[in-house]
């Protein structure tokens, strides 16, 4: 099945305020296609959901464990700001209030247990994207009111085994859920706001789909719908051809296929989650990557069309064991083994080793005697930035 629908997804980073949620929500109201919103916890909420659990398992000295009510109160104040800034009606901070309590509630259980197992770390994870689409579902409520927002419990939907932190979608059963519960209202006038990243076992316990995970989520959703569109909404416009952290002037890229962008998902670009392009590749459903913060930059589209030609769309980089792993993404390989040849002369390496190659991308190995990993990747951006598609 197949429809017009958008799956719209927003990283941590662009959730991270009211003013970019606000932003969001812009988004969301300028496309009428949009129907599902899947949100990432608010930017660092999940690092210090694994702190919480850290803080309350180790405990101190004289037991009031300062430092756990303190990242509690961090994580709980930095969602009332963003409610207080955004609405007037107290009922919003009612349900966040209740969500708050949970917080606290597995803060306690964790202190008492004096350890945390991965199925209760998966519940702590969980409130995370839990606060943060409550909040986007009452905004899109206030923003768009000639709609109906539906919230949803991600955890309804996207079923997985009980490998917690890992979990495995179950792609038949979110298919049959998304078909009970979700296709029968999909209409022009309603949007569904739910969670990335969280899920749950065939027993109910809440589950997450690995750090990271929400791009998959969205996915999912994507494929269970059949989707023509899944926007993955971040601070970047696009995929770029080498990390922006590490290098400044980087290209990004306006077409990818799904092979080359799950090779540099795989092989060190930090901004899409690996598996994300499976469920998208299933169901041939493009994927957009743009950044809401400015959304007029344009993006990366995925999709699985294969350059015919030779292409180079990426540089990356990651490090195994002491090795740095150099890898070049894009097609037509043999020309890409050529460039590795000049490039290895001019970073003067003496170890540069072919390591692997798919049909998208060759790796190898640096030994770097003569310069550290940042400025080997950067000499290599360099020298092949005039190749660049
Ligand atoms: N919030 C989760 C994390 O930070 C999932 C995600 O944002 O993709 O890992
Ligand atoms: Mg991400």
């Amino acid at each position: 099945m197949e429809n017009k629908w958008v799956v719209s997804k927003f990283g941590g980073s662009s959730v991270k305020d009211a003013v970019s949620m606000l932003r969001c929500s812009q988004i969301i109201e300028n496309n009428s296609l949009t129907k599902i919103v899947v949100i990432s916890a608010t930017q660092n909420t999940t690092n210090q959901l694994e702190f919480v659990a850290r803080a309350a398992s180790v405990g101190d000295i004289d037991g009031n464990n300062d430092t756990l009510q303190k990242i509690i109160q961090e994580i709980i104040q930095k969602h009332i700001s963003i409610a207080i800034e955004l609405f007037t009606s107290p009922a919003v901070l009612n349900d966040l209030e209740a969500l708050c309590g949970e917080l606290k509630a597995i803060g306690e259980t964790i202190s008492i247990n004096q350890d945390f197992t991965p199925k209760i770390m998966d519940e702590l994870y969980s409130l995370g994207e839990r606060m943060s689409s409550l909040l986007m579902a009452d905004l899109l409520r206030l923003r768009i009111p000639n709609k109906t927002i539906h919230f949803l419990d991600a955890r309804k939907i996207i079923k997985t085994n009980s490998d917690f932190q890992k979990a495995e979608p179950q792609i038949e059963v979110i298919a049959k859920n998304t078909a009970l519960e979700i296709l029968p209202h999909l209409n022009e006038n309603s949007i569904y706001v739910t969670q990335g990243f969280i899920g749950s076992d065939l027993l109910g316990n809440t589950t997450t789909l690995g750090r990271e995970g929400s791009d998959y989520s969205a996915a999912l959703f994507g494929e269970a719908i059949g989707a023509s569109l899944i926007e993955i909404w971040t601070d970047v416009p696009g995929v770029a051809s080498c990390d922006p952290r590490e290098i400044d002037k980087v290209n990004y890229i306006k077409e990818l296929s799904y092979d080359e962008a799950t090779a540099l998902a795989t092989l060190g670009a930090k901004i899409l989650f690996p598996t994300t392009l499976l469920p998208a590749k299933r169901k041939k459903i493009p994927v957009f990557v743009g950044s809401s913060l400015n959304p007029r930059l344009g993006g990366t589209t995925i999709t699985d069309k294969q350059h015919t030609g030779f292409s180079l769309k990426a540089v990356s980089q990651i490090l195994k064991k002491d090795l740095i792993i150099i890898s070049f993404i894009g097609t037509h390989l043999d020309e890409l083994e050529n460039l590795a040849t000049s490039l290895q002369n001019d970073l003067g390496e003496s170890h540069f080793e072919f390591y692997d190659q798919t049909e998208v991308s060759i790796s190898f190995k640096v030994a770097t005697f003569k310069m550290d990993k940042k400025e080997s990747l950067l000499r290599a951006h360099e020298v092949l930035s005039k190749f660049f598609v």
